[in-house]
């Protein structure tokens, strides 16, 4: 069958990319871009950062509408997606809308999780996932506001500098034993956390949510431990759900998320997902989900590579970040490695800024890095960990090395 009109749903991250990428592959036909916030498409990492702390100066689109006119895109805007009917080959949209494809794209992103017992207040209770989100935070992080963050991941820890930067009273109530848990090794973890309280936040781990209320304009929340702590504003970040939903009604394999193969391409053939929506094979047999910029944008070019028959290059290792108290954290690899050592110094004075990267070493091999405001080194680590080179102690934690000549 030949492809003349591409779908794709959901104008973010992976959808932009999507764009770009299958005109960059010489795909000539018709693109319809559908989305249902009322924004072209956008970046997200800026929401928890700079929205919050400079809005004025900060630029989050990622397409212009003339740059979508140029690549000859239709937008469709503030109309999302109500039903895929894949056996017609078509989707109909909120307003009743009917729009065929050849291929569909799933770009749909995920929702924040949501905790009831604290959707219950009615307010005074904030989630972050799109811009309406982030604008709604700044007149809430005020001077002076005491602020309860819930989940100490990624959202959770960068809105807990954010909060700090406008001078709050910022207070992390992390279930968990650690922060950052799910993304970073317990090294970093340990690292973050010491970061964090020496900046003046209040990091609770192991903690657990008992009861939420209101009292007057105040939220009084009671810990597991039988204290209560009283806030102007809860915000909570306790990961995301994707947007499967359409996938489930279409008959798709859903687990959770939309099941892809290598390709990114659903049990059905003319449907791929892309971005948080989509688990995808790996080579070790298992599906997972990443939820990073890079992994968006990769799998947007998986999906417009295969459409247009052209071969996939070998998969780069994954690569994330996090910008969080003025440090910069970036994690390349496999962040499971069986033990991790440190090339520089971990424990500064107070008020000086920690730079250093952490090798992570499984069986000898380099299977992951971090730096830590070492940005510079990073592309080198990358080399380092896609061509699984034996670790050194004396070489790589020598200063003295350029770790270019290592890679
Ligand atoms: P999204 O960018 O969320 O786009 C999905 C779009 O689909 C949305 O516009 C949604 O409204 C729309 N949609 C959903 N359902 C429908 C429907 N039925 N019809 C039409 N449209 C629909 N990653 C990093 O690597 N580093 C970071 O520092 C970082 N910081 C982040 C900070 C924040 C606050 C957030 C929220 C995310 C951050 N991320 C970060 C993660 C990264 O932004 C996401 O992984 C990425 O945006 C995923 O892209 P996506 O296209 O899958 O989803
Ligand atoms: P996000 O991207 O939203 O930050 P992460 O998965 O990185 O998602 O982090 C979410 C964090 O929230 C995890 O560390 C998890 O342990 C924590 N968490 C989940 N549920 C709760 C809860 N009810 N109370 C406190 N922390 C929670």
């Amino acid at each position: 069958m030949s492809v003349s009109t591409i779908v794709i749903v959901g104008a973010g991250q992976a959808g932009a990319s999507a764009i770009l990428e299958l005109r960059a592959n010489k795909y000539e036909g018709k693109i319809i871009l559908v989305g249902d916030e009322n924004h072209l498409p956008y970046e997200r990492p800026p929401l928890s950062k700079d929205v919050i702390l400079k809005p004025s100066e900060t630029k989050i689109e990622i397409l212009s509408a003339e740059k979508l006119a140029d690549l000859g895109v239709e937008v469709i805007t503030g109309n999302g997606v109500e039903q895929i009917n894949a056996e017609q080959h078509n989707i109909v949209l909120k307003d009743g809308t009917v729009v065929a494809y050849d291929k569909l794209l799933l770009a749909t992103g995920g929702a924040a999780r949501r905790l009831p017992e604290l959707d219950a207040l009615g307010k005074h209770v904030y989630t972050l996932r799109n811009l309406e989100d982030s604008q709604a935070l700044v007149p809430v992080l005020q001077p002076g506001k005491r602020i309860i963050l819930v989940g100490g991941g990624v959202i959770g820890l960068e809105l807990a500098s954010s909060a700090r930067y406008k001078e709050c009273q910022v207070t992390v109530l992390e279930q968990g034993p650690m922060v950052m848990g799910r993304s970073s090794p317990s090294i970093l973890s340990e690292f973050l956390l010491a970061q964090h309280r020496a900046r003046g936040i209040d990091v609770r781990l192991s903690t657990k949510l008992q009861k939420a209320e209101l009292r007057g304009e105040e939220v009084v929340i009671t810990l597991d431990s039988g204290e209560a702590l009283v806030a102007d504003a809860v915000i909570y970040g306790i990961g995301i759900v994707p947007n499967a939903q359409l996938a489930v009604a279409a008959g798709l394999d859903v687990d959770c998320a939309v099941k892809v193969n290598e390709n990114c391409q659903t049990s059905n053939p003319d449907i791929y997902a892309a971005g948080d929506v989509a688990t995808q094979l790996r080579e070790d047999g298992q599906y997972r989900r990443i939820e990073t910029w890079e992994n968006a944008n990769n799998q947007a070019g998986v999906f417009a590579r295969h459409v247009m028959g052209v071969e996939q290059p070998k998969a780069n290792p994954a690569w994330f970040w996090t910008d969080q108290l003025d440090i910069n954290f970036q994690f390349v690899g496999d962040m499971a490695a069986a033990e991790w050592h440190v090339r520089g110094e971990m424990d500064v004075a107070q008020g000086s800024a920690a730079s250093f990267v952490l090798f992570g070493v499984t069986d000898g091999v380099i299977v992951a890095g971090i730096t830590v405001n070492s940005a510079k080194d990073m592309r080198h680590l990358k080399k380092m960990v896609a061509k699984a080179a034996a670790f050194e102690v004396e070489k790589h934690l020598d200063l003295g090395l350029d770790l270019r000549k290592a890679a």
